[in-house]
């Protein structure tokens, strides 16, 4: 879960991870630690037609969810950091 500053959709004023609740760390704005941000968007032929679904995790609680998957997660290397 994250605030912006007022005004602002770039500058984080704090994000928080939904699974533990945990605040994390923030230097100008700007995420220092790693973050899964999820976005759901439901569809007609689901239960929850129209809405948006937004959360973030800690790298931790990422971990625990993955985890638990029957079929592990596909891992790329990553060519471009942001
Ligand atoms: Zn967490």
């Amino acid at each position: 879960m994250r605030q912006y500053l007022e005004g602002n959709k770039r500058s984080l004023k704090y994000i928080v991870c939904n699974q533990c609740g945990r605040e994390m760390k923030l230097e100008n704005g700007i995420v220092q630690e790693g973050v899964y941000s999820g976005e759901a968007r439901w569809g007609y032929f689901s239960q929850k037609d129209g809405e948006r679904h937004l959360f973030d995790l800690c790298e931790e609680c990422y971990g625990n969810l993955t985890g638990g998957f029957l079929i592990p997660v596909t891992v790329e290397d990553e060519t471009e950091f942001l």
